[in-house]
């Protein structure tokens, strides 16, 4: 063989040698015939035989279009060695002094035997080649073949080991966490983010219809159609070509919810599916026990991570105390606090982290208090606080020096050291309200103290 291509090949296993993906093998590869030909562009594709779709391998996988010539040269290029120009070859028995005037060049690559995908070459104009470039470029693909095999391999661990690890980490949440509103859109965006190429719904059964909690909308009229053929029985359904599938989410013999994916291109993958069985099942337990514990939180009257009050018990002070302060006419106020860019702290330093921050400044709002105020869990990250026998400019004086003392105050956890700020709004109670409109003034309030930039106090009207 001629020296050049002696050094090519061994030029490119030194490549294959590395620790590289797909584009990396693709641009390597191509660099170094650029060495020796005119070589424009080089494309590797693999073959998905779980969509029956070519795709790039090169660029994110991205699937090729149907009318590509692409699918053509796969179907041709069956039991012969190579297209030259639009036509199949089989490798020449010896080295002779042939020369071809290359266009394009495909050549397959292959895995037990079997076609796997193809690497297509374009070359400026009539570039001369000869058999011994021919038999170089048969070596080469099988040498790609292999690394090949290796990079989807290793791309397809990767997403499990991804995937399971955020399973673990949506178990551990679910642990500590019962309000489906924090749960549910935790479900979605995880899934949202293997699922590639699909939209994902979550549905939950209320009142004996299916209401979507994930994401805001769904314009689809085919997946309510779908939902609607659900059983107890049902594993799932694909529908429209396996573009849509659903999942029910089945706890104790009943339907409570769906996982749906949907997509106006893509089939939906085997890996898609088994990942969607593996998390509705999860999310259904999550789902019943949640429910479960809904159940017996109505009669407990503590936040079970911050153990200030929960909701409800907050509810049912406020009427007391509404109900004294109109008979004393004695002043209230009412405090609404947001903890500031708190979706940041989870994303940067993981929910469990966040979760501390959440008992942090809880226990910082109970030490800033006095023992006649009331303090809540209101929601996720916020907190109410009734403050009986308590005028605005007192309450004014009481919510800076908290809103001061959560500034100052560094959560530790391990190696870390997390800071928080607070927004709050004020308002006092007017003797003709409720203790709705009471607490809707101190939300605006609040509503202004985020859009003014945060970290501050503001009271109402
Ligand atoms: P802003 O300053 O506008 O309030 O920004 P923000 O990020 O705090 O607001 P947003 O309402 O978008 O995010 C609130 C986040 O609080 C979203 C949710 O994931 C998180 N959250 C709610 N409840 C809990 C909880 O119990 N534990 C944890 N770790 N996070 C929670
Ligand atoms: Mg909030
Ligand atoms: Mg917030």
């Amino acid at each position: 063989m001629e020296n050049k291509y002696l050094q090519i090949l061994i030029k490119i296993s030194d490549l294959l040698e590395k620790q590289i993906d797909a584009n990396e093998l693709a641009e390597g590869v191509k660099q170094f015939l650029q060495e020796i030909v005119a070589v424009k562009n080089l494309y590797i594709y693999v073959f998905d035989n779980i969509t029956n779709t070519i795709r790039n391998a090169a660029e994110g996988w991205s699937v090729i279009p149907d009318d590509s010539g692409v699918y053509k040269a796969f179907s041709d290029i069956k039991n012969e060695d190579f297209i030259i120009n639009s036509r199949a070859y089989k490798m020449p028995a010896h080295i002779g002094d042939i020369t071809f005037k290359l266009e394009s060049l495909f050549i397959p690559t292959a895995k037990d035997g079997q076609d796997f995908g193809l690497i297509e070459i374009d070359f400026e104009d009539n570039t001369p080649v000869n058999t011994e470039f021919l038999f170089l470029m048969k070596i080469l693909s099988a040498q790609i073949s292999l690394k090949l095999q290796n990079i989807v391999l290793n791309e397809q661990s990767k997403i499990n080991v991804d995937f399971h690890d955020s399973m673990k980490n949506i178990a551990k949440i679910i642990e500590t966490q019962y309000e489906l509103n924090y749960i549910v859109p935790l479900i979605g965006e995880m899934l949202d983010r293997f699922i590639s190429d699909h939209l994902i719904y979550v549905f939950l059964k209320q009142e004996g219809e299916f209401k979507l909690v994930w994401p805001k909308a769904c314009k689809d009229e085919r997946i309510y159609e779908v939902l609607k053929e659900l059983t107890p029985e049902t594993e799932y359904i694909l529908t429209n070509n396996d573009k849509i599938g659903a999942f029910p989410l089945i706890s104790e013999g009943e339907i409570t919810g769906c996982i749906v994916a949907r997509s106006t291109l893509d089939k939906l993958s085997k890996r898609d599916i088994s990942y969607l069985e593996q998390l509705t099942r999860q999310s259904a337990i999550t789902i019943s026990r949640a429910n479960a514990y809904s159940k017996v939180l109505q009669y407990a009257t503590l936040d079970a991570l911050t153990n200030l009050n929960n909701r409800r018990q907050f509810e049912t002070r406020l009427k007391q105390e509404i109900a004294i302060t109109k008979r004393q006419n004695n002043p209230l106020c009412a405090m609404m606090i947001d903890i500031d860019f708190f979706k940041k702290v989870n994303d940067t330093y993981g929910h469990a982290s966040g979760d501390e921050v959440l008992k942090t400044v809880a226990s910082v709002i109970k030490a800033q208090l006095r023992e006649s105020d009331i303090p809540a869990r209101y929601g996720g990250e916020e907190f109410a606080v009734l403050l009986p026998y308590t005028h605005i400019d007192e309450a004014k004086i009481v919510g800076e020096r908290l809103r001061k003392a959560v500034e100052e105050t560094t959560v530790s956890l391990d190696n870390l050291n997390i800071n928080v700020t607070i927004s709050m709004g004020l308002a006092e109670f007017r003797q003709d309200e409720s203790g709705e409109e009471l607490f809707a003034q101190a939300d605006k309030a609040l509503y202004k103290a985020k859009e003014s930039g945060r970290n501050r106090v503001v009271c109402a009207g």
